[in-house]
C-alpha cells in the first residue's frame, strides 16, 4: 500500500482526494494536511470528504508527519506548495503538485526545492485534458500557420488565477509545435482598439462563472473552416483520479521531474 499524505485536505481538490485514495486499490491515506490556523484542523479527513470517518485527523505540520506518508499530493497555493515541496526534499518524499498560478519567482524556488526528488508537476490531471494535448499538438502542427489560434477557459466564481494553467499549457503546446515562444505571441483579453489581429499570436479569453469545474476551446480559425477541440470537466473526481494515479506510477520513479504525459505514457 502506498501511503499518501494530502494537502490542502479541506479544500475543494483536497477533499476530492481523500475520496479517489480511498477508491485505489493500492493507496491509503497516511497525512491530511492543512493550513496554520485553518478550522478545519483536527478534524477526520474521510468525514470532511463526506465519507465514513478514516482516523486520519488534519494537521498543519508536514514535518512532522513525514514518518506516516511515502507520497505527498498538494493541490494548494503556490506559497504553501513551495514550503511542502522543501519539506518533501528533507525527507526525500516523491511529490505530485497539482497547483497553478506559480509567477516567474515562484516558479525558480520551487525548481531550486525540488532537484533531488521524483516529482509530478502537471496544470491538469485529467486524462482528457493530457489526450488534448497530443491533439493540440498535431492539429497545430498541421493547420497553425494557416490559422488564427484562441483559447477560451471558463472556470468556477472561486478560481483565483487566470488564465487557468491547463490553458496556459495549451498555449505553450501549441507555441512549442509552431516553433513560437508563447511570452511572445500570447495576447490576454481585448478591449478598445486594438486593431486587426496579428496572425502570429494566441489568444486568451478567461470567463468566471457559478461552479463550472472547467471548460477549455483551442479554436483554429482558417478562411472557409475551423476546428476547435474542446474538453469539459463535469467532476473535481477527473483531476483527483489523474493525480492518484500520478503518485502510484511516482513511487517507483527515480528522482526527476515528470508530468501526466509521461504517467499515460504519452511522451514522444
Ligand atoms: P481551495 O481553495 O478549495 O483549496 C486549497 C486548500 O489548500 C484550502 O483548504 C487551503 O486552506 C489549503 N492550504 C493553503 N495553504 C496551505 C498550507 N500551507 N498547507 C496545507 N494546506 C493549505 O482550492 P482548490 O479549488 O482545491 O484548488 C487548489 C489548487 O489546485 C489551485 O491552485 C487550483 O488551480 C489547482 N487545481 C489544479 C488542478 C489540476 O488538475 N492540476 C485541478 C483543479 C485545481
Amino acid at each position: 500500500m502506498i501511503r499518501i499524505a494530502i494537502a490542502g485536505a479541506a479544500g475543494r481538490m483536497g477533499r476530492t482526494l481523500v475520496e479517489a485514495v480511498a477508491n485505489h486499490p493500492e493507496t491509503r491515506l497516511g497525512v491530511a494536511l492543512e493550513r496554520p490556523g485553518s478550522e478545519f484542523l483536527g478534524a477526520d479527513a474521510g468525514t470532511l470528504a463526506g465519507l465514513a470517518a478514516n482516523g486520519v485527523l488534519l494537521v498543519d505540520d508536514l514535518a512532522a508527519v513525514a514518518d506516516a506518508f511515502d507520497v505527498l499530493i498538494d493541490f494548494t497555493a503556490p506559497a504553501a506548495t513551495i514550503a511542502n515541496a522543501r519539506v518533501c526534499a528533507a525527507h526525500h518524499k516523491a511529490l505530485v503538485i497539482g497547483t497553478t498560478g506559480f509567477d516567474a519567482m515562484q516558479k525558480a524556488q520551487l525548481d531550486a526545492a525540488t532537484t533531488g526528488l521524483p516529482l509530478c508537476m502537471a496544470s491538469n490531471f485529467s486524462t482528457g485534458v493530457n489526450v488534448c494535448f497530443k491533439l493540440l499538438e498535431l492539429a497545430a502542427r498541421v493547420l497553425g500557420e494557416e490559422s488564427d489560434i484562441e483559447i477560451y477557459e471558463a472556470h468556477h466564481r472561486h478560481k483565483v488565477d487566470a488564465p487557468s494553467g491547463t490553458a496556459l499549457s495549451m498555449g505553450e503546446v501549441v507555441a512549442a509545435a509552431l516553433g513560437r515562444d508563447l511570452r511572445q505571441v500570447a495576447v490576454y483579453g481585448r478591449e478598445g482598439q486594438t486593431g486587426a489581429r496579428d496572425p502570429r499570436t494566441i489568444g486568451f479569453a478567461s470567463v468566471r462563472a457559478g461552479d463550472i469545474v472547467g471548460d477549455h476551446t483551442v479554436t483554429f480559425a482558417a478562411d472557409g473552416e475551423r476546428v476547435e477541440i474542446t474538453h469539459k470537466a463535469s467532476s473535481r473526481m477527473a483531476f483527483a483520479r489523474g493525480a492518484v494515479r500520478a503518485a502510484v506510477w511516482l513511487a517507483g520513479q527515480p528522482d526527476g521531474r515528470y508530468d501526466m504525459q509521461d504517467v499515460l505514457g504519452l511522451r514522444g
